[in-house]
């Protein structure tokens, strides 16, 4: 097998999936991907069917992020024509009077309305009882209002990941999972040798796209980042309302409260999504 690439990509969740895809518009087979587990893994961040996407923000840096990712994901969709973007139009609820006010920052309905004005992205501002009689499902409280935002939707995360892999193989990218780096060690400039079980592999650059893993890959360059590990809980709530929960019906949304929830219509699973 090659062992010296261009480029070598570590990690291959949603982040090492998608810059293996971009990689490989420009550099074809002298691209490798490595990742320590099976491709397609839940023991990352990028497993399940369904992640927000939206333009509803409350700070300018992510709705400028925002853009640009709608666009690169329909172009994933039409190199690959695999449908990975779901639009749903979204909800951001809060419920007033129970918030931490030390804490909320601008994550709250003025900040989102704020945030969309000065971008220029199109709102609906909706009472609790406007929100009910659009979407009975909801059955919001006097306390509570939201943001509607058409464009928000939600991408099929597990199949972005498979998407960008196999269009990286399509162009000459090479893959190997199950293989734990074990080392990343620089040999001066542009040069960067990768030690893995199967070998010593080299390239002119090395990106680093291992999740919680990140600082195991740092230690040989004496580089620590600030990162703990979470484990965060999403439940499936089936239910006997299929049609009103599809995505045709019923929007992605998000609650602020004394906790915040976000939610999915029915999609990959016969139920609806909370986490
Ligand atoms: C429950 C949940 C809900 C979320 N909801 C949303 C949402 O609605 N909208 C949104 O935009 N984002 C959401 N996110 C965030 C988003 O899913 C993550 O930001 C994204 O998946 C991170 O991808 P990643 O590639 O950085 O990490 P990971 O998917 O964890 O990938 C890191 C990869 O590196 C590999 N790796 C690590 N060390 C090595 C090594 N030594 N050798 C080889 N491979 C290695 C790992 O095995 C793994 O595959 C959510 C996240 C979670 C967990």
């Amino acid at each position: 097998m090659k062992t010296t690439f261009d480029t070598i990509v570590i990690g291959l969740g949603g982040l090492g999936a998608a810059a293996l895809y971009w990689l490989s518009r420009e550099l074809g087979a002298d691209l490798l991907g490595i990742e320590q587990f099976e491709i397609g893994h839940t023991q990352g961040s990028s497993q399940d069917h369904s992640r927000i996407i939206r333009l509803a923000q409350h700070q300018d840096i992510y709705t400028d992020l925002a853009r640009p990712a709608y666009a690169a994901w329909y172009e994933v969709e039409a190199e690959s024509d695999v449908k990975l973007v779901h639009i749903t139009g979204g909800l951001v609820i809060e419920e007033f009077g129970v918030r931490d006010t030390s804490r909320v920052g601008t994550r709250d309905l003025n900040g989102y309305r704020n945030a969309m004005t000065r971008r220029g992205i199109p709102f609906e501002a909706l009472s609790a009882a406007e929100v009910n009689r659009r979407w009975p499902q909801f059955a919001l409280k006097d306390n509570q209002a939201a943001v509607y935002q058409p464009d928000s939707g939600f991408v099929d995360a597990g199949k972005g990941v498979l998407t960008h892999l196999a269009l990286a193989r399509a162009r000459g990218a090479t893959l190997l999972d199950r293989t734990p780096v074990r080392a990343v060690a620089p040999r001066g400039q542009g040069s960067v040798d990768v030690e893995t079980a199967q070998g010593v592999f080299h390239a002119r650059a090395v990106v680093m796209a291992t999740g919680i893993w990140t600082n195991r890959m740092l230690a040989r360059a004496g580089v620590q980042l600030p990162l703990y590990g979470t484990q965060e809980q999403v439940t499936y709530f089936a239910t006997p309302h299929l049609k009103e929960c599809s995505p045709r019906h019923f929007p992605v949304w998000m609650f602020h409260g004394a906790h915040s929830f976000y939610g999915f219509p029915v999609y990959g699973e016969l139920a609806t999504k909370m986490g």
